[in-house]
């Protein structure tokens, strides 16, 4: 045998992850004004109004809907819904930020302390977009004031594939729940992840945030360079900068962005032009009435109830719609496997809009074309000759033997034998 040495890295260090989330919500109106936040691949500055260009005396008021979304978003982790909260201002100088602050929230946010891990979710604006252009900087502000939720993690990832599989399962849920369509290239969605070594997985003196990042792909491999290059500067008794750093795609390495030595100040404060949010637990569970089965659910319900492997349901809860086209034609048909098998293999359900027409079809391909009774008979026969053996056993009473006479005038036929027809022409002959 021919063996090989699967090489395995050992380090002294273990990584310490937390993540942040941002996600547009798919309101229709933007987060305090009454502009469109259908901000993407509009012609520039068409969807402002003084509210989103921040303009003096403008008075923002917030979005019912958005709120709404946060919330059921929250319930979905398993989050403690706030019933009092607030929006804050918080403070920083950059062009994209056209009131010199964002409307956030700070101490109050709508969602606390989910699972796994999550410390916190928030609502606020988005800033505005700077196109970079022949040496210029300009400034479209479409995305202005677009409702925005923020994701806050505990640092309690440990792995990357760990990191990955829940940023695509908070995708997935933010899907499901039509809160956002959570696309990163256009991006809807878009992670930071801040990430440090330690010797036991807790959180030592400094932190590294990877920005930027516009896929599952590239987070997987800037953290698993980043992780690889922090070790290296720690095993050589280095000291590992507080920083920004970005993704080199073309290079496969992270690079620095910009040294944080200290926490900035936002100077948050209330926002005063918008009234604290109070919510009942009666419009909290009105609102958690309105959660779909989650992802997770329908899983574990699919292995349960169709007995699917476990690549079909990935597949098939990938995406709701889908699923939900697969229990339509399940309840039309049970051939569940065959169902998933052409949803999956064969993308027929592409082919069939309606689920009664994928039915329909597999009807037509399961449907066997039996062989004429004569060719039935004629096979028996044939079976009885060949097997004498077995007719003696049957007179001696031993009746297991139909199964295998049963089994040998299929072989003949190629499995084409009506099975009814099959049992009653070979009993027959057997009892004459
Ligand atoms: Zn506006
Ligand atoms: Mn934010």
């Amino acid at each position: 045998m021919d063996t090989k040495f699967i090489p395995v890295r050992v380090s002294p260090f273990t990584p310490v992850i937390g993540l942040e989330v941002h996600i547009e919500l798919a309101t229709k109106s933007k987060m305090f004004c009454g502009c469109s936040s259908d901000h993407f691949a509009k012609e520039a500055n068409t969807q402002t109004c003084p509210v989103c260009l921040g303009l003096p005396g403008a008075l923002p008021f917030a979005n019912k809907t958005a709120i709404e979304m946060v919330v059921k978003f929250g319930l979905a982790f398993d989050c403690k819904v706030n019933e009092f909260s607030k929006f804050d201002r918080k403070h920083y100088f950059y062009p994209d930020l056209p009131k010199g602050y964002q409307i956030s929230q700070y101490d109050l946010p709508l969602c606390l302390n989910g699972k796994p891990g999550i410390r916190r979710i928030h609502l606020e604006e988005d800033t505005a977009k700077l196109v970079h252009r022949a040496g210029k900087s300009l400034i479209d502000f479409n995305r202005s004031g677009v409702a925005l939720m923020e994701m806050v993690t505990e640092p309690d990832f440990h792995n990357t594939g760990d990191v990955v599989a829940f940023l695509k399962e908070v995708q997935l849920v933010a899907r499901y729940l039509g809160v956002s369509n959570a696309d990163m290239e256009k991006g809807s969605m878009r992670l930071e992840a801040n990430v440090s070594l330690s010797p036991d997985g807790t959180l030592p003196g400094y932190k590294v945030e990877l920005k930027n990042i516009n896929s599952f792909r590239f987070l997987e491999k800037a953290l698993t360079a980043e992780i690889t290059r922090q070790e290296e500067i720690l095993k050589s008794d280095g000291k590992v900068e507080n920083e920004t750093r970005g993704w080199d795609e073309f290079k496969q390495v992270t690079f620095s962005q910009r040294t944080k030595e200290e926490a900035q100040d936002y100077r948050y404060f209330p926002e005063p032009d918008i009234p604290p949010i109070s919510l009942s637990q009666s419009q909290i569970s009105s609102l958690k009435s309105q959660i779909p089965e989650l992802p997770e659910k329908k899983r574990q319900r699919f292995g349960k109830e169709y007995k699917l492997s476990q690549d079909f349901i990935e597949i098939l809860v990938s995406e709701k719609d889908r699923a939900d086209y697969f229990e339509e034609a399940a309840r039309l048909n049970n051939n569940y496997k065959i169902i998933a098998d052409l949803m999956v293999n064969k993308k027929m359900d592409g082919q069939f809009p309606e689920p009664a027409g994928l039915i329909k079809k597999i009807v037509e391909l399961t449907s066997i074309e039996y062989a004429p009774p004569s060719e039935v008979e004629s096979a028996v026969n044939l079976v009885i000759m060949d097997n004498p053996k077995a007719l003696e056993d049957y007179d001696k009473g031993n009746a297991n033997v139909i199964g295998f006479l049963i089994g040998m005038v299929q072989k003949r036929l190629n499995g084409k034998g009506n099975p009814k027809l099959v049992q009653e022409k070979l009993l027959e002959r057997l009892q004459k």
